[in-house]
């Protein structure tokens, strides 16, 4: 691979870069923005280092909108043109007594200094444009041939701070790139300092590896890094299917219908832990095949145990649980059940629960697979025209309201409430129309 040491600075960035440079200052596009520059992909964010103190940094840019993001390590944010971008003081940091911040920061003005703090020698990079390419680690041989090492010495680089053990898996995973052998042996042995790590911040970097295009062959090389992160996966490892449809462990099924569905964060997460809850139910008579009897409500306990630690917002655990509890129902889903779903969870569930169904069967290796994806192919078109007649799927739909069946003689309270909920059943099942007069009709019948 040929890489062109060119890269192409966005104005509002050129703009910092030059305001600084006018005030006597160097500044530096350094890390992410010159590894994915250098890579053909677009940054997410452009990061300088500059020379200028904090306050100097605030000062030079006292007619733009700032903000401290980080004063005690050097970082202004600024806000340019609609862009934040983040100008941190050239640093190097001190001791690490907690393998998650240093206990100083001391500034330096030295570009060097500053880069040989940073992780790896693909994100140790600076770049401007007269100067070109800073490159005291050889980051960018290592960008041609597709390897992350560790600025330094590994060891020493993990202990100071473990989320860099994750941080490296999330690089071989979004970037495709392997692992030095030195550095991988050092990210192994560092693993149980992640347990001191903020769970928000290992959240954070597994969802970034989760959803990288690497991420399945990612996990199943370092396996036993995720499971000292999250013990509960480790046992699916060991527990083979059995059955009909998979010979492989849970694992191994794991992570193939993680990388069948598309890179959604929580499908993702889904497609990881569907099936973590199969080991604690496995069942295996003498003959004949295993079966998992109640798994589906053991790997969704299961699922928002480990969200819950993970600190993820009960919105989303919900929506990755509920996704796990239907993932096995029988296809195709019939017109009932489909409407009940899409009522209480909404077209874009249903799709995301079709992707994950979809990918889950993609590992079957039965003559009944055709079947299958027929049945859910199906369904989802079922689904698709439900939702473009608009039929009627929550008691928002329902052509009566409770204004209604108050005015037929109904007492505010459950009796109502039940009526309206039996009175949607039906329109659900087909058995009465969705209109008004058919409905009050049916209200006046319950209550004589
Ligand atoms: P992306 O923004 O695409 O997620 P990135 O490489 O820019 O990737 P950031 O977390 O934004 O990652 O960090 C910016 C830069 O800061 C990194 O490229 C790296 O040089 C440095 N860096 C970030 N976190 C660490 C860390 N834990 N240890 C050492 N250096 C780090
Ligand atoms: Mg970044």
């Amino acid at each position: 691979m040929h890489i062109e040491v060119q890269i192409e600075i966005p104005d509002y960035v050129n703009k910092l870069m030059a305001k600084l440079n006018d005030a006597g200052y160097e500044a530096w596009c350094v890390g992410g923005c010159v590894r994915d520059s250098l890579l053909g992909r677009i940054p997410e964010d452009w990061d300088l280092a500059v020379s200028s103190l904090p306050p100097e940094t605030k000062q030079v840019f006292s007619d733009y909108p700032t903000f401290d993001v980080g004063m005690r390590h050097g970082t202004i944010s600024v806000l340019s043109e609609g862009h934040t971008v983040e100008l941190t003081t050239f640093r190097m940091d001190g001791v690490y007594s907690d393998a998650r911040h240093p206990d100083s920061v001391q500034f330096s003005n030295s570009l060097e200094e500053d880069l040989s703090r940073r992780d790896f020698t693909v994100n140790a990079m600076a770049y401007r444009q007269n100067s070109g390419l800073r490159d005291p680690f050889d980051g960018l041989r290592d960008l041609e041939t597709g390897l992350l090492r560790c600025v330094g010495i590994p060891a020493k680089r993990f202990s100071e701070d473990a989320l860099r053990v994750l941080r490296c898996l999330r690089f071989s995973s979004t970037l495709g790139f392997a692992i030095e052998p030195e550095t991988l042996q050092a990210a192994m042995d560092a693993r149980g300092l992640l347990e001191d790590v903020s769970r928000e911040r290992v959240r954070d970097e597994l969802q970034k590896l989760l959803c990288g295009t690497d991420a399945a062959e990612t996990l199943r090389r370092n396996s036993e890094i995720l499971f000292s992160l999250l013990p509960e996966l480790a046992p699916l490892a060991s527990c083979n299917y059995e059955t009909l449809y998979h010979r492989c462990s849970v694992w191994e099924h794991s992570l193939q219908v993680l990388s069948a569905v598309s890179p959604n964060p929580l499908l993702r997460w889904s497609a990881l832990l569907h099936d973590c809850g199969k080991p604690a139910c496995k069942r295996a008579p003498e003959k004949g095949t295993a079966h998992f009897h109640g798994d589906a409500s053991e790997s969704e306990q299961l699922a928002g145990m480990i969200l819950k630690r993970l600190r993820f917002p009960n919105r989303d655990s919900d929506r990755v649980c509920s996704l796990i509890r239907y993932h096995g129902e029988a296809l195709p889903l019939p017109e009932k059940r489909l409407k009940k779903l899409l009522g209480e969870f909404g077209g874009d569930w249903v799709f995301e629960l079709f992707s994950l169904m979809r990918a889950n069967l993609a590992g079957q290796d039965t003559n009944r697979l055709e079947e299958h994806l027929t049945a859910l192919r199906d369904s989802q078109e079922l689904a698709e025209t439900i939702l473009s007649r608009q039929d009627c799927l929550t008691l928002r739909d329902l052509a009566v309201t409770g204004k209604d069946l108050l005015s037929l003689g109904y007492h505010p309270g459950p009796a109502l409430g039940k009526e309206l909920s039996f009175l949607l059943e039906k329109v659900l099942s087909g058995t009465l129309e969705n209109d008004r007069d058919i409905l009050l009709q049916e209200a006046e019948k319950t209550r004589s």
